[in-house]
């Protein structure tokens, strides 16, 4: 079996328009913050369909992993909500290109709403915009003062770390991959003292439950870590 030794954590700054967009994110009045969690499983469910996808040109990609399957974890100890998926993962280079940038239509979209609104109107305006537009991941800074990702893609023999507290930087290394899953993706948010209640079963039940109808991948809940 292959392992990495793993490199050191190395600092980088999130692009302008990241760092505009998570100032925004950890100062959102906006209430609904529930929409980081749809986030999550949405996007955990995307990285399934992409396997998926990638499976038809490459079914040894499967390995013995082959049913999609997206995890919810809580812990309520260490104040932690972890949201883990076997799909595609993300190597170095995707992590830091996906998480450190704004390439996506959508919330560039987001944020050209946001500078409109900033020219002649009202405080809070902003804040209502993120439940009009999908802000994706970076809304996990709504309710995290911290976020790990630790992702291997399919296929690959090194897994990596990004890591940042949403205030202009990130790292990012390689770890050994027993750090990591298998394949896909595990994400842990440290939430912030007034978002523990995502820790409790009952409301992360909810959510799940609401999300499980949108996403063609089925979505476990468990309430503590192993
Ligand atoms: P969007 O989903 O609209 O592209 P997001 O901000 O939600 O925007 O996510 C940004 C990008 O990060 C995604 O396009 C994808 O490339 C990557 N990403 C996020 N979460 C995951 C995941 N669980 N697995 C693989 N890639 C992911
Ligand atoms: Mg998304």
């Amino acid at each position: 079996m292959t392992t990495t030794t793993g490199t050191a954590p190395e600092t980088r700054s999130f692009e302008a328009d990241v760092a505009r967009l998570l100032h925004m994110m950890v100062h959102s009045v906006y209430s609904d913050k529930d929409v980081f969690l749809r986030e999550l499983i949405s996007n955990a469910a995307d990285a399934c369909e992409k396997l998926r996808y990638e499976l038809l040109s490459d079914p040894a990609l499967a390995g013995d992993d082959g049913q999609p399957r997206i995890t919810v974890t809580l812990d309520p100890e260490a104040r932690q909500l972890i949201v883990e998926d076997n799909g595609i993962g993300m190597s170095e280079v995707e992590l830091a290109e996906a998480l450190g940038t704004i390439a996506r239509s959508g919330t560039r979209a987001f944020m050209e709403r946001v500078a409109a609104v900033r020219e002649g109107a009202k405080e809070g305006e902003g804040a209502q915009l993120i439940g009009q537009f999908g802000v994706g991941f970076y809304s996990a800074f709504m309710v995290a003062d911290r976020v790990d990702v630790f992702s291997r893609r399919a296929g690959a023999d090194v897994a990596a770390h990004w890591a940042s507290d949403g205030l202009g930087s990130y790292t990012i290394q390689l770890v050994d991959i027993a750090d990591a899953p298998a394949r896909g993706t595990r994400i842990v948010l440290h939430l912030k003292e007034d978002a523990a209640s995502y820790t409790e079963p009952f409301t992360a039940q909810r959510i799940v439950t609401a999300q499980s109808g949108h996403v063609p991948v089925p979505i476990f809940l468990k309430e503590k870590p192993d």
